[in-house]
């Protein structure tokens, strides 16, 4: 079978500053790759390339084994992005979003309503995005990254802004299918993952199938 991601020697420089760089792997497809790695180390900027919204500047992607940025037309349906930014419009309503986005990836009405009763939105859906509690926007961005049933989920700490319950309540929803995933949480990250992967100042500092991952070597990628 085509591996999910590959990635050979791959880089990304802002003008001088090297965001990225020398990055190689392979993510097989169902497996969960999860990136640990101080703020700075470059986890957003592989994220966002492996999302196709940014161009690398040295090696060579392929994911769900298309080339990356020449075919990204041919992934981007395939993929669901769980960022930092919700990805919703503010002014419109859960529902509206959920809509708009539906009709972009011909998702038919009624999984809407499953997805916004998945997420414990049901009864918030009419509201403003606007106007939702920051841990109500996430379970709606949970439930637009996962509308169109995507192939490769690309998750940026997805349990962020989520109290417990509501962290359990998405859980399922992002299982089932190959991911990448950003954490600062070493001991649930490890759990979570097929692969760690260990960023420092954009260079991978630690590589490794988790269940060989001691937390300790997590955590010293912090000091
Ligand atoms: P992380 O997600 O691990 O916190 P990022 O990928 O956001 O790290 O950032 C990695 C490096 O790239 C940082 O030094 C950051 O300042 C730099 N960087 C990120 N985005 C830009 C940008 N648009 N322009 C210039 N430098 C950037």
């Amino acid at each position: 079978m085509t591996p999910a991601i590959e990635l050979e020697k791959l880089g990304r420089a802002y003008g001088e500053r090297a965001a990225l760089a020398d990055v190689s792997l392979t993510v097989e497809a169902g497996r969960t790759l999860v990136v640990f790695g101080p703020n700075g180390a470059g986890k957003s900027t592989l994220l966002r390339i492996l999302a196709t919204l940014l161009r690398p500047t040295a090696g060579t992607v392929r994911v769900l084994g298309e080339e990356l940025p020449r075919r990204a037309w041919a992934v981007r349906g395939r993929i669901g992005l769980l960022g930092h930014e919700p990805l919703l419009y503010r002014e419109l309503s859960a529902r509206e979003n959920l809509r708009y986005h539906a009709r972009l990836h011909q998702v038919p009405e009624a999984r809407i309503e499953e997805l916004l009763d998945a997420v414990g939105m049901a009864r918030r859906a009419q509201d403003p995005v606007a106007t939702l509690s920051r841990g109500m926007v996430q379970r709606v961005a949970v439930a637009r990254a996962v509308l169109h049933d995507p192939e490769l989920l690309l998750l940026d700490e997805p349990r962020a802004n989520l109290d417990p319950a509501a962290a359990e309540l998405v859980d399922p929803l992002l299982r089932g299918r190959t991911r990448v995933v950003t954490s600062h949480d070493p001991a649930g990250g490890l759990a979570d993952a097929d692969i760690a992967l260990g960023l420092r100042g954009g260079r991978p500092a630690l590589l490794a199938a988790a269940g060989e991952v001691k937390p300790e070597q997590i955590g010293a990628l912090y000091r």
